[in-house]
């Protein structure tokens, strides 16, 4: 039997980034503020700073499987997000228990590469993500550059959501070479709305994480799509300006905003 939970349950699949700058630190910070419960399971260990990332070990498909299953049997998570996924096995590991939950809605922040480009993913990762993960997701986030590499399209954002017609997706557009950042929401591949935010002076670790999460917890809390990505949006902008710097490299969002309420 189904239990009936005050606090909305949020599955973050993604990677452990010891930094705490990205990855499931980043969601499991995001969906508390939010108000949500994470559970988490990991799908790779990284080792990276703030700098860059060294290296990564994925967690056996397996391990991902059974920890999905044990989790859904008994918390009953209404939102998947997932962040790094690594590979195929991994993917069709998350879709096999998503099959026996069809009622999950899922947040896909298709994470391929840190925010500077370090590889994060093998090579299986992206037909299997675009062909069988996607068409599975209530929204997509891709950045500009993950966009390109799904879709093969270049320099269009427009043409390449076109391409990805059977989903729902937030194209951020922080890598275009634009004066302000623009956020565009596109409806099964064409254009629905767009946000405008002005640019930030820093480079962010985590951020394309912190704003899929956040939109997940709106979609648990019950808001439409398009009400979450807007809080969300907010949160994200307010989280880069109060950004801080632990560490020498990359700024880290400050995603404990203890005087802002976005939980309405
Ligand atoms: N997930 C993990 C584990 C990471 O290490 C990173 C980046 O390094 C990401 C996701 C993506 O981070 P961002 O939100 O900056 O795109």
């Amino acid at each position: 039997m189904e239990k009936k939970n005050s606090i909305p349950v949020v599955m973050a699949v993604g990677g452990l980034d010891p930094s705490g700058g990205a990855g499931l630190v980043a969601d499991v910070q995001t969906l508390t503020q939010f108000g949500c419960h994470a559970a988490t399971v990991m799908t790779a260990n990284t080792i990276q700073d703030t700098h860059s990332v060294k290296s990564f070990q994925p967690q056996s498909a397996q391990l991902v499987r059974e920890q999905l299953e044990v989790v859904f049997g008994d918390l009953h998570p209404s939102v998947v997000k997932t962040g790094m996924l690594v590979n195929a096995e991994i993917i069709d590991a998350l879709i096999a228990v998503l099959q026996k939950h069809p009622q999950t809605m899922l947040i896909v922040d298709p994470v391929l590469s840190s925010n500077v480009g370090e590889s994060l993913s093998e090579h299986s990762l992206i037909y299997a993500l675009r062909e069988r993960l996607l068409p599975l997701a209530t929204l997509v986030t891709p950045n500009i550059p993950e966009l390109s590499t799904l879709t093969g399209v270049e320099g269009d954002p427009a043409a390449g959501a076109s391409k990805l017609d059977k989903s729902d997706c937030l194209v951020t557009g922080t890598h275009r070479n634009t004066e302000a950042v623009i956020n565009a929401y596109y409806k099964k591949g064409r254009l629905y709305r767009e946000w405008t935010w002005p640019r930030l002076a820093h480079e962010y670790h985590g951020s394309g994480c912190t704003l899929a999460s956040a939109i997940a917890a709106g979609i648990a809390k019950g808001q439409d799509p398009e009400t979450s990505i807007d809080a969300a949006q907010r949160y994200v902008f307010n989280s880069l300006q109060s950004a801080f710097s632990p560490g020498g490299g990359q700024h880290i969002p400050c995603r404990l905003q203890i005087n802002e309420k976005f939980n309405d």
